[in-house]
C-alpha cells in the first residue's frame, strides 16, 4: 500500500507527492498498453526493468549536463524526481523508418533516414495524440518559440548520446519518444527532460539480427517482452543475472561452500 498522495496516474506510471517540497515520486507499473490503451496487459516485472533502465539513462544525461527531472532511484519501482509542469507534447526522434512513419509514408521499416527527423504530437488521449507542427504549437501556446528551440536542441543531444550508448552494446536506436517539463526555481524557469526513456518508449533493434528489443514485442504480439527488456538491461550492465525482476524461486549459489 502506498500512503502518499497520488498526484497523477498514467497508463504505465503513477506520480505521488515526494518526500520534500518540489519533488515527486515516479512509480513504474507493470501495465503495458498500446494503441491508446485499446490493447492492455499486465506484464510481471516490466516496471522494475523500466525503472532501472530509465534511471541509468537519466543519470548519464544529468552527468553530461543535459537537465532532467531525475534525482535518484528510491527502490525497485520508484524514483524521486523534481516536480515539473509537463509540456503537453510528445517529441519523437527518428533515425530509421519504423512504426507510424513507415506506414504513413510507405517506407519499408528499417530504411535509414537521410537525416534524423523530429516530430511533435499533442498529448491528448481523447484525440489519440495527433501529430502537430511547430506552427500549431506556437499558435495554441503549448510551448513558446524559445521553449521549442530548447526542446529541439536538447532532443538532438539526447539522440546523439543515446545512439552512441546503444551502438556500443550492439543495439540500433531506431526512434524514441521523450517529454519535457518546465522546472521553476524561484523566478527562473528552465526546460528539462521528464518522463522516462526505456524500451517502452524507444525502438531498439539488435544490430546483428534486427531482433526487436522493445515494446513492439507487445504491440505486435511477438512475446518475450520481459526477456527482451532484460537483455537491454544486461547489455547496458545494469542488472546482473541473479537479479531477475520476477524471482523464479531459489537461486543456486555455486561459489559458497555449504559445509
Ligand atoms: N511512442 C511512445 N508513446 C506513444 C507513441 C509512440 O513512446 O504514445 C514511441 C514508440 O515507442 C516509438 C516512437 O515513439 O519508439 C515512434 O512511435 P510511432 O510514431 O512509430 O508510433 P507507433 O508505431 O508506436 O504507434
Amino acid at each position: 500500500m502506498h500512503h502518499r498522495r497520488r498526484i497523477y496516474e498514467g497508463k504505465a506510471k503513477i506520480i505521488f507527492e515526494g518526500p520534500e517540497p518540489g519533488t515527486y515520486i515516479q512509480f513504474f507499473k507493470d501495465n503495458a498498453t498500446a494503441f491508446n490503451a485499446k490493447k492492455h496487459e499486465v506484464i510481471d516485472g516490466k516496471g522494475v526493468l523500466n525503472n532501472r533502465i530509465s534511471e541509468y539513462i537519466f543519470t548519464q544525461l544529468n552527468r553530461l549536463g543535459i537537465p532532467t527531472h531525475f534525482i535518484r532511484r528510491l527502490n525497485m519501482r520508484e524514483q524521486i524526481i523534481r516536480s515539473v509542469e509537463i509540456i503537453p507534447l510528445e517529441v519523437v526522434l527518428r533515425n530509421v523508418a519504423a512504426g507510424s512513419l513507415a506506414k504513413r509514408l510507405g517506407i519499408q521499416e528499417g530504411t535509414p533516414l537521410p537525416c534524423s527527423v523530429i516530430e511533435f504530437y499533442y498529448k491528448k488521449d481523447e484525440l489519440d495524440d495527433p501529430m502537430v507542427s511547430e506552427e500549431h504549437i506556437a499558435a495554441f501556446g503549448w510551448a513558446s518559440p524559445q521553449e521549442l528551440e530548447e526542446i529541439k536542441a536538447l532532443s538532438v543531444r539526447i539522440n546523439d548520446f543515446l545512439s552512441g550508448l546503444f551502438l556500443a552494446v550492439g543495439i540500433q536506436l531506431i526512434d524514441f519518444k521523450i517529454e519535457f517539463g518546465r522546472l521553476w526555481e524561484g523566478d527562473m524557469m528552465s526546460v528539462v527532460l521528464a518522463d522516462e526513456i526505456s524500451p517502452d518508449s524507444a525502438r531498439l533493434w539488435d544490430i546483428a539480427t534486427d531482433e526487436r528489443l522493445d515494446k513492439d514485442r507487445f504491440r505486435r504480439n511477438m512475446g518475450g517482452l520481459i526477456e527482451a527488456y532484460q537483455e537491454v538491461a544486461r547489455r547496458l550492465g545494469i542488472m546482473n543475472e541473479n537479479e531477475l525482476p520476477r524471482p523464479k524461486g531459489p537461486v543456486l549459489v555455486n561459489n559458497v561452500s555449504v559445509l
